[in-house]
């Protein structure tokens, strides 16, 4: 795999409050999502990949355990979690590499007795759960139709595997959530946000937003009145299913506004997103 070399790792970022930490340690990503993916668009933007097919490809960043190194100490008793990531797949499905880089970086994390948040349309490793139970772990979940997946997810994990991914880290003890983001209009995918819902209803926590920067969500009558329904059937499903809620709820459809900054430097993102 190729690799990159940067100047500095671990940042700060606005989500999660106070404490929170988020770090990228490759450029690009094999799951080439077709929503779009909100990294890609911003790395294009900044000029550190040059098309789709270059960011399908991705380079691990070479010097990224020694950054961690040197930075961690600075943070230890200042950062509450470090997020992995908000501009890559930390658990790329079916790149060992990646993992096995991912791995190290949260071990050495955990080291300084830093949570790692990992959020991922991968497969958890199992090494991944015999680490500090003060680790969370989250997927991404749209849909559970294979055939959305293979349109708009094409190079991530299935399904079935991401999820049972995820039950095996619940079934261990770790808090897990999942991302509902970025939900698609009917004129996107047909679905029952039910089915998606039951498939996960082990998890601890549940955010559901919509999808972006994607104009045929708008093309949809009455797109506003959909987020606002949905969201209302997943917070009371989650609430019936003792599962926290958060993102779109009856009365509270956010805007899409984001600040685009260099992906390198600061944090790209308003919402919790890779998506
Ligand atoms: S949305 Fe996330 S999983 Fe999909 S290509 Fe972008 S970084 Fe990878």
């Amino acid at each position: 795999m190729d690799t990159v070399t940067r100047k500095s790792l671990i940042y700060r970022t606005g989500i999660g409050g106070a404490g929170a930490y988020a770090a990228t340690h490759v450029v690009g990503c094999s799951h080439g999502c077709r929503f779009p993916c909100y990294a890609f668009l911003m790395m294009q933007r900044f000029g550190k990949v040059a098309s789709y097919e270059e960011w399908c490809q991705p380079r691990l960043v070479a010097n990224a355990l020694q950054l961690a190194q040197k930075e961690l100490p600075r943070l230890r008793g200042k950062a509450r979690s470090v997020h992995l990531s908000f501009a890559t797949d930390a658990f790329m499905y079916q790149q060992p590499e990646v993992s096995a880089l991912t791995l190290q970086l949260m071990r050495l994390i955990n080291s300084y007795d830093i949570p790692v948040h990992v959020l991922t349309k991968g497969a958890i490793p199992e090494e991944a759960l015999q680490l500090s139970h003060a680790n969370q772990f989250g997927i991404t979940l749209v849909s559970v139709d294979e055939d959305f997946r293979a349109r708009y997810e094409p190079g991530a994990a299935p399904y079935p595997e991401r999820i049972a991914g995820l039950r095996r880290a619940h079934g261990l003890g770790f808090h897990c959530f999942v991302n509902m983001e970025p939900y698609p209009t009917p004129n996107v995918w047909q679905q029952d946000v039910l089915r998606v819902l039951e498939a996960i209803d082990f998890v601890d926590e549940i955010r559901l937003g919509q999808l972006n920067y994607n104009d045929v969500v708008k093309q949809y009558p009455g797109w506003k009145a959909f987020y606002r329904k949905t969201g209302a059937v997943a917070r009371d499903w989650c609430t019936s299913h003792g599962i926290a809620y958060e993102g779109i709820a009856a009365a509270d459809v956010r805007g899409a506004s984001r600040t685009a900054t260099d992906p390198e430097e600061k944090d790209l993102f308003s919402a919790p997103l890779h998506l």
